[in-house]
């Protein structure tokens, strides 16, 4: 392998820029050249690929976002499209692809490896919802930037004897939800992994302010509902002066955590040196601390598992 490419596809996260730094320094080391592909799938279809130096991903580790920009393309799901794509890598010479980004993504780099053009997947996204690792680059910088803002509720909500109501992001996968409503302390977590019930949310905050609690505060993942609706069940189960934020895409941005821009360092180059082994169609991850490889097809084929003694752990703590 001489020249491998690298994209960020999908949602941005922040530490996809130290990943893809750590794919190209990496890849440099071992004397083997990288060429960035601006835009994700669309740009290597367009063939927008240029050649990257030590130098190009210096000053970038800290920076939120991917300067390789992301974007979503339909085209690319069709075959006449990946075949456009590996006409493209082929006129640049690339033997190999890094694909950071979402299971999307993933199946993106599973296509272009059915098709015989060996591609690794690297996790990034900050919903935390990609199997075959515990952990995606993007989750924990989003938590602290949640956290930040649920800190800042509270403040106001035990002003103003209020209760409020978070959305978080996370797709279809409460991880986001669940770590940061632990983290904040929240009465309640609302996840799409675990059903509950308006009416016991809301027995429990009328017990709550009984024994001279003032304010709650209630995270809900997007993926079970708007925080709207919930904020509106609860306000006609309870009649409390209830307030909802959205928090939406500022979970998505900031500098990237010194925990997001290590696991990026290391995911980025384990990506590079399982090109250099010969090995295409896997997917890194990261699993007790350790770093782990999937065939790409059977960790897209696992299902995402939530921490679900969190969870527990979250309701003992919130009583
Ligand atoms: P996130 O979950 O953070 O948004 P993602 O990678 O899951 O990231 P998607 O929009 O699902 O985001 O996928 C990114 C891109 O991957 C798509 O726009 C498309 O170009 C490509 N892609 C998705 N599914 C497939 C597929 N089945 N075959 C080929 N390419 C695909």
């Amino acid at each position: 392998m001489k020249r491998i490419g690298v994209l960020t596809s999908g949602g941005d996260a922040p530490g996809m820029n130290a990943a893809v730094r750590a794919v190209v320094r990496k890849a440099i080391y071992h004397n083997v050249e990288v060429y960035g592909v601006f835009g994700g799938y669309s740009g290597l279809m367009n063939g927008n690929i240029k050649k990257l130096e030590l130098g190009s991903v210096g000053d970038i580790i800290h920076r939120g976002g991917t300067f390789l920009y992301s974007a979503r393309s339909e085209e690319f799901k069709t075959k006449e499209g990946q075949q456009k794509g590996i006409e493209q890598l082929k006129k640049h010479g690339i033997d190999g692809l890094v694909v950071i980004g979402g299971d999307g993504s993933y199946m993106g780099a599973k296509a272009l490896t059915e098709h015989g053009f060996p591609c690794v997947g690297v996790p990034g996204t900050i919903d935390n919802d990609i199997p075959g690792t515990e952990f995606t680059i993007g989750f924990d910088t989003a938590l602290n930037t949640v956290i930040d803002a649920i800190d800042k509720i509270r403040d106001t909500a035990s002003s103003h004897e209020r209760t409020f109501v978070i959305e978080v992001m996370g797709r279809n996968a409460g991880d986001i939800a669940l770590w940061a409503g632990l983290a904040g302390g929240a009465e309640t977590i609302l996840i799409p992994e675990e059903k509950q019930d308006i009416k016991e949310i809301a027995e429990r905050l009328k017990k709550g302010q009984e024994r001279g609690k003032k304010h709650s505060i209630i995270i809900v993942a997007e993926g079970v509902m708007s925080g709207y609706e919930v904020g509106k069940q609860i306000k006609e189960a309870t009649d409390f002066d209830t307030r909802v934020t959205v928090l939406g895409h500022v979970q998505r941005g900031g500098s990237p955590t010194v925990n997001d821009r290590v696991l990026a360092s290391r995911l980025g180059a384990r990506a590079v040196e399982l090109l250099l082994e010969g090995k295409g169609g896997r997917a890194v991850g990261i699993e007790k601390n350790s770093l782990v490889d999937y065939d790409i097809i059977e960790a897209l084929a696992k299902p995402h598992t939530l921490d679900l003694d969190l969870y527990k752990l979250s309701k003992e703590l919130s009583i």
